[in-house]
């Protein structure tokens, strides 16, 4: 059995002092046009109660284009324009699903710069990607193949803040869906990066421990650094470059982890973290600006779809960690430095690892029931009332990441 699936395939690029100027110059509208638009729809709503639609927003842009302050919208290409409305669409409603905050305005130089284009936009050809406006192909190192037959649909082009060009196509690639055996709970560790149920560990990635001490004087050197000055723009290059590499590792990292747990096993648990909740915790912050936890689940959630795998997500107010997993009494409070703590009915438990199989356990008990996603708010073992419950883990330590 397979499954046909979009999936996107991203590679680097070197454009052309022509290409990049162009480029650069597409970025700076599709930020524009978004604030302009944003700031249409926000004046439209608190000023008179009225909602302006992906539609209203198209036919401002045109009429934009048509005066001399803005004609120089005209210069770039009209689709990622386009799409740059479609993305502020987006940002509404998830707002008002709830899913997320008020829209944003795009900033210089905290926001991503990007251009998406669709097929009217660029031209797909003997493996030779050109965009619209431009006369020469991009510059593409095809790092791993694209399925055979690719037929992008979506091209998206960035540059990130170390100056590196990017371009991610989006293809259908076809996957096959091979049967597993395995089921495994996972928890968000604070000594390993990652417990498994099985008692496996797994730790940070490698170099992560010296990327950090370059990070820390990366950010010394920038302080001291005259505002305004050459040196400083180049120390700040420097550091988006650490900052850069630190990123790549982490996702290398968990792709090749979350791929193996995919592969291996049918149903898959974790526990559901809220971010929010976490970054109340100062010692916290550095953890979640690693968002590695986040990453991973978006990561499992969408590895598990494409192979047709259980992702079960337990709710994070679980007393995972002094339930004994052999069996099931609740334990006392364990001490954050406690690794190791004996059972009344004589089982020795790993902190972590214990904490992992009720996770699983948990998770399985959800999905035999077959209500949803989320368990009660108790454990499933022994019926405890939410009143009794531990305070999320997650707070109560830092994940070393
Ligand atoms: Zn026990």
């Amino acid at each position: 059995m397979s499954r046909t699936v979009k999936r996107a395939f991203k590679y680097r690029f070197y454009p052309t002092g022509a290409q990049a100027a162009q480029l650069s110059r597409t970025f700076g509208c599709v930020r524009l046009v978004y604030n302009m638009a944003l700031q249409a729809r926000t004046e439209a709503w608190t000023q008179r109660r009225e909602r302006i639609n992906y539609n209203a927003t198209s036919a401002l842009l045109t009429a934009w284009k048509k005066t001399d302050d803005l004609a120089f919208l005209n210069e770039v290409s009209a689709v990622p324009l386009q799409q740059a409305l479609r993305h502020l669409q987006t940002a509404y409603t998830n707002f008002w699903a709830k899913r997320a905050k008020y829209p944003t305005f795009k900033s210089k130089k905290r926001s991503r710069r990007s251009a998406e284009y669709t097929t009217s936009a660029f031209r797909w050809r003997d493996g030779a990607l050109t965009l619209a406006k431009m006369t020469e192909p991009l510059d593409v190192v095809w790092s791993r193949p694209l399925p055979d037959d690719a037929s992008p649909s979506t091209v998206t082009v960035s540059c990130d803040a170390a100056g590196r060009w990017f371009v991610s196509l989006l293809c259908d690639d076809v996957i096959a869906q091979t049967p597993a055996a395995g089921r495994v709970g996972i928890d968000a560790g604070i000594d390993s990066l990652l417990t498994l149920s099985t008692g496996e560990k797994i730790t940070n990635p490698r170099h992560e421990r010296t990327d950090r001490q370059r990070l820390a004087r990366a950010q010394r050197n920038l302080a001291r650094k005259q505002k305004g000055s050459a040196n400083r723009a180049k120390a700040r290059v420097n550091l988006a470059r650490i900052h850069a590499r630190i990123a790549d590792r982490r996702r290398d990292h968990l792709h090749k982890l979350t791929t193996r747990l995919v592969r291996e096993n049918q149903a898959i648990v974790i526990e559901d973290l809220a971010v929010a909740n976490m970054v109340k915790n100062r010692r916290l912050a550095r953890a979640i600006s690693d968002a590695a936890w986040r990453q991973l689940r978006t990561m499992l959630e969408y590895k598990a779809a494409w192979h047709g795998r259980d992702l079960v997500v337990v709710d994070r107010w679980f007393p995972s960690t002094r339930l004994c997993s052999a069996c099931g009494a609740l334990g006392d409070k364990v001490a954050l430095d406690v690794r190791e703590w004996t059972c009344r009915c004589g089982a020795v438990h790993d902190r972590d690892v214990n904490a992992a199989r009720n996770i699983l356990a948990a998770g399985l008990a959800v999905t035999a029931c077959g209500d949803g996603v989320r368990p009660q708010r108790e454990s499933s073992r022994t019926g405890q009332s939410s009143a009794k419950q531990e305070n999320p883990r997650a707070t109560k330590g830092i994940p070393v990441l």
